[in-house]
């Protein structure tokens, strides 16, 4: 029989916002770890903050999970052996706890208002030089003056006895090392509310022993909460898990991460057209290395690497520019069908976007890069401003004609760094006769002086029109080329103006390629209206 790895670990987000990257990174962590070691990921919601916690935040957090392909053995929806895995429903097991440390009298109800200790808190700063918590007044109470208290139904909170001569906390944490915090610093501290909630400490130690926890890997800003858990566990009499805690990811100026370095939140980055795969891969790398070098690590070599030796204790980077590398080498990685299948909202908004453009032949200012920009942001996806069934029918295009699809893949794959720049590659492929003229490829190609782009679209015209059956695209070209040639118009010259006939711009995907998945009779009345335009 195979000894069943005793590895069990969580990630406990708390459901008071969607999933940050910070928060996904520590759920690949632990995911990873747990599929490396053969043990079980858990997945706890910790949505014991009633006023910051919804109940929509908590499917954003499972949805960007899901998405992330980071799939938990035991938690929400699929359930499993420690359940219930929400904190608000967990009260009993709390209530438990509670009881058997007011049976060990490691605990004691402590009555002081909150104004006593706020007064106390402020003659302490004033007088003192500074508030070293909890003076303990409550703690020397005797037994039954408490008890009496109690049974009056005095108000009162439940306060760990911190043991006086316990010595220094200290720890090994997997990534940070040694650890020693001295015990006399920390406050006798809450443990149940007077409205009889419990504090987060409490709640997170209790579930990590109820739940199995063998590892808590989590965020470095809960390292000056681990002493405290520390003793909680002591109390408890349960045994202490391996702590790893992860640096931070900085934005590119060194701060912490945030909302100024623009997009923070996971399904932001899926709506603009980041592949899971690439996601996982680029936040795994940010703080843990496979051998320092290797960037790319697919998904199953994360699985069987992932090490806890190999996180970095140093605050790491999140630059969005090497994500973006990393999507566009995921994409290429792609076949066609999948490309199809994981692009198919973009692709449905470059057909709406194509069969939208101005009938006939319009030529548009050259977008400045602000509006560029602003143009990828707008061409999301569900929710756009797209009409229900306009969307739903391109959808259906898509998946009813993907072999018309699969045929884009390889026009965009090789320059394709995000899926929300599908629409506007690849909208000129739905003008049928219609073409929208970028300004200045107008200027720079058609209108150029000397260019004699009239003479080379009417002769790229003339092959075009000669061709029929299946024809190549390289043959068609050397065609173009030879007469081009022949009438002194050199290659480039001779087809530029062919690229801003057909779509719009000198810059385009290849151009062959293109025009044979067009009909040609639009091809041909593209050149004929651009011509008809340009040249008068
Ligand atoms: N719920 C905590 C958070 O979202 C995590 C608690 C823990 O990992 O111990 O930051």
């Amino acid at each position: 029989m195979t000894q069943k790895s005793s590895v069990r670990v969580r990630f406990a987000p708390s459901p008071t916002g969607m999933l940050h990257i910070g928060g996904a990174r520590t759920a690949i962590y632990n995911w990873a770890f747990a599929r490396k070691s053969g043990g079980s990921f858990v997945l706890r919601i910790e949505d014991t903050d009633p006023t910051r916690s919804t109940e929509e935040n908590t499917q954003i957090i499972l949805r960007a999970m899901r998405w992330l392909g980071l799939d938990w053995d035991e938690g929400p929806e699929v359930g499993g052996k420690c359940g219930p895995y929400f904190q608000t429903q967990r009260s009993e097991t709390y209530l438990a706890a509670l009881e058997k440390l007011k049976e060990a009298k490691a605990v004691y109800p402590c009555f002081c208002t909150k104004e006593e200790l706020d007064a106390k808190r402020a003659k302490a700063e004033a007088e003192e030089g500074g508030y070293a918590g909890y003076d303990g007044t409550c703690r020397h109470l005797s037994l039954e003056d408490a008890q009496a208290r109690i049974d009056a139904g005095e108000p009162h909170v439940w306060r760990l006895a911190v043991p006086k001569d316990r010595g220094p906390i200290e720890f090994d944490d997997a990534v940070y090392g040694h650890m020693s915090f001295p015990s006399d610093v920390i406050d006798d501290m809450i443990i149940q509310r007077t409205d009889g909630t419990f504090t987060y400490n409490f709640a997170v130690v209790c579930d990590d022993t109820n739940m199995e926890i063998s590892h808590v890997i989590r965020g470095d800003d809960h390292l000056p909460n681990t002493p405290k858990q520390i003793l909680i566990y002591e109390a408890l009499g349960k045994e202490i898990p391996v702590f790893a805690h992860l640096p931070m990811i900085l934005g590119e100026d060194g701060k912490k991460l945030s909302k100024r370095h623009g997009a923070t939140n996971v399904e932001e980055y899926r709506d603009r057209g980041y592949l899971p795969d690439a996601m996982v891969n680029y936040l795994a790398l940010l703080g843990w290395s496979l051998d320092g070098e290797t960037t790319v690590i697919p998904r199953d070599t994360l699985c069987s690497s992932f090490s806890l030796e190999r996180i970095n204790k140093k605050h790491s980077i999140f630059d969005e520019k090497k994500l973006d590398w990393m999507n566009g080498v995921y994409i290429r990685e792609m076949d066609a069908s999948s490309w199809v299948l994981a692009a198919a909202p973009w692709l449905a908004q470059a057909k709406i976007d194509g069969n939208n453009v101005a009938a006939g032949i319009t030529i548009a200012p050259t977008p400045t890069k602000e509006e560029q920009l602003s143009a990828l942001k707008i061409t999301r996806v569900p929710g756009c401003d797209v009409d229900a069934q306009i969307w739903q029918q391109a959808l259906r295009d898509v998946s009813d004609n993907a072999d018309f699809y699969e045929n884009l893949y390889p026009l965009v794959a090789e320059r394709l760094v995000r899926f929300d720049e599908i629409p506007a590659k690849l909208a000129y492929m739905f003008w049928k006769a219609n073409v929208c003229l970028d300004q200045k490829s107008v200027d720079k190609v058609l209108l150029k002086e000397g260019a004699r782009a009239d003479e080379a679209l009417s002769i790229c015209r003339g092959v075009l029109e000669g061709l029929s059956g299946d024809w190549n695209e390289d043959d068609a070209m050397q065609a173009c080329r030879s007469l081009g040639d022949a009438a002194g118009i050199k290659p480039k010259q001779l087809l530029q103006p062919l690229r801003v006939a057909v779509a719009g711009n000198m810059v385009s995907p290849p151009l062959f390629e293109s025009i044979k998945l067009l009909d040609m009779n639009d091809v041909l009345a593209r050149i004929d209206g651009v011509c008809a335009k340009v040249f008068g």
